[in-house]
């Protein structure tokens, strides 16, 4: 059998990709940013998955609560059919809604409450008579005190508790506004107790388990402990703690010695937070993240215009551009690509706007994060010492064998130059591996013997056209090769110069 067919046996060992599409026949064809996409699927793109993996989309954010169970392991099995025919690594995303809570309705719907009229807050459904407030949820009297803000209408208007009855709450309306049925409540100032996953969450992260889906996005969480439970309910996935409350901003040292991920959820943490400190928060939120070794994934508004326009405004192109100066992970896009005219076009120009931050001078200037001495490893050390080669001798991949994932996520935390090709034989791991900024994930078997290895990423980096004879890469793996061995050598290699390691 000639050698390049043994080569390309050994990247595909679930089906043939002959004869695919463009992207797979070249390789190549697409030029991928180094920041990742997460984009969420909703109506505008439930039919266009391919073309949303072609134009950028690393991640993909399933919503599930529209359609039954059966629809939903239809679509995960779809993006798994799209994302291998074109050999991209593709996460699957899903949220948990966590206690969203919500008013009851209003009388007449829409109602405005005026600066200074006092409202009294009733627990249940409503409707809500004028000078009335219901709140759907059980539980938020206790945590309330005199002076504290009630946010109403995912902060469209505020207002101040002045009374605090066992039935009911009376205050002032601070802030004028419209609110609406059914919108959000926020208490930035209460310690407001809740339970966390709900039950709902439950049959989801049922689901999620069952589905074999690769993150979970836990919203409205605020402390450790959640995460351990939801992780419990769905092991094997990766946890995306989202932080849109005060309080797990306050907690977020805690969050992230737990989660294995982050969302700068903008949305909600926007209604709780000033607004104006949303910026600020962003980058803390982000170098905190890349502290504790966590992958970051920015959120929310990022190209909305492009929900009815397919061109974004200039801000957007600055917030996106800013996002990934920051050193985020991942964008995420939600109605733009969910109910947007514009899905493909909104996904194509993050991918633009990131490779022209990532291809700058400014971007190269940014200071590399420190060694992370928490993690004081074998693993953590190969991984640096692959970054600075790679600097140093201007290489453009380091090439790493993966088990777990755990090399490839340090590696990917020093924010290298270089492409990280991380060569897995599990497709969890590869899927793991899709929200990681620089690091392109591929399925690869595992040789006997380091050289093997070794010769056989190289010719396949040839065959993709992701490398020539003559380039020098990184190499990076762990001896001997077990399922739990640790990263433990760095060797330097050109391409197509005999392997040899003793
Ligand atoms: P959501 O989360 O889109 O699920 O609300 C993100 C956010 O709040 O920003
Ligand atoms: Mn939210």
């Amino acid at each position: 059998m000639p050698r390049y067919a043994s080569v390309a046996r050994r990247m595909t060992p679930t089906t043939s990709t002959t004869g695919s599409t463009k992207a797979a026949r070249t390789g190549e064809s697409t030029a991928r940013a180094h920041t990742k996409i997460v984009a969420t699927i909703g109506p505008a793109t439930e039919e266009r998955l391919g073309e949303l993996i072609e134009a950028g989309m690393s991640v993909a954010r399933l919503n599930l609560s529209h359609g039954s169970a059966d629809d939903f392991l239809r679509r995960v099995q779809k993006i798994r059919r799209e994302a291998e025919l074109r050999q991209v690594a593709v996460g699957i995303l899903i949220d948990i809604q966590g206690p969203k809570m919500r008013m009851g309705k209003f009388e007449g719907g829409a109602r405005r409450l005026d600066k200074g009229s006092v409202q009294t807050i009733f627990e249940g459904k409503g409707p809500a008579k004028v000078g009335e407030v219901y709140f759907d949820f059980a539980g938020w009297r206790e945590g309330v005190e005199p002076g504290h803000r009630i946010l109403l209408a995912d902060g469209q208007c505020e207002m101040v508790a002045d009374e605090v009855h066992s039935d009911r709450i009376v205050g002032h309306v601070t802030r004028a506004g419209v609110v609406n049925d059914r919108k959000g409540v926020h208490f930035p100032d209460s310690n407001v107790r809740y339970e966390l996953p709900t039950d709902e969450d439950r049959a989801n992260l049922e689901l999620a388990r069952q589905a074999q889906v690769d993150m979970i996005g836990i919203s409205f969480v605020a402390r450790a402990a959640e995460i351990r439970t939801v992780r419990a309910l769905c092991p094997g996935a990766l946890m995306v703690s989202k932080i849109e409350r005060q309080l797990a901003l306050d907690n977020l040292d805690e969050l992230l010695a737990e989660t294995d991920g982050v969302m700068v959820a903008r949305g909600d943490l926007g209604v709780e937070a000033e607004l104006e400190q949303l910026p600020l928060i962003q980058k803390s939120i982000i170098q905190a993240s890349i502290r504790a070794g966590r992958f970051t994934i920015t959120a929310t508004e990022m190209l909305e215009s492009m929900i009815g326009s397919s061109r974004p405004t200039r801000a957007e192109v600055a917030d996106v551009a800013n996002a990934v100066l920051d050193g985020t992970d991942a964008v995420m896009l939600s109605a733009e690509t969910a109910v947007g005219q514009y899905p493909i076009e909104a996904v194509a120009t993050m991918t633009k706007i990131a490779r022209a931050v990532e291809t700058s001078q400014r971007y190269r200037d940014i200071p590399r994060p420190a060694f992370r001495a928490a993690e004081a490893t074998f693993s953590n050390a190969t991984a640096l010492a692959a970054v600075q080669a790679a600097e140093a001798l201007k290489i453009r991949q380091i090439v790493v064998f993966t088990e777990t994932g755990n090399t490839v996520r340090l590696i990917s935390r020093y924010r290298p130059t270089a492409e990280v090709i991380a060569l897995t034989p599990h497709p969890a791991t590869l899927q793991h591996m899709s929200v990681l900024a620089h690091v392109r994930p591929m399925l690869f078997r595992r040789e006997r013997s380091l050289e093997d290895m070794l010769y056989m990423a190289s010719e396949m980096l040839v065959v993709r056209g992701l490398a020539q004879y003559g380039d020098s890469i990184v190499f990076v793996a762990g001896v001997p090769a077990a399922m739990k061995s640790t990263t433990n050598v760095m060797k330097l290699h050109k391409i197509g110069e005999e392997v040899r390691m003793h």
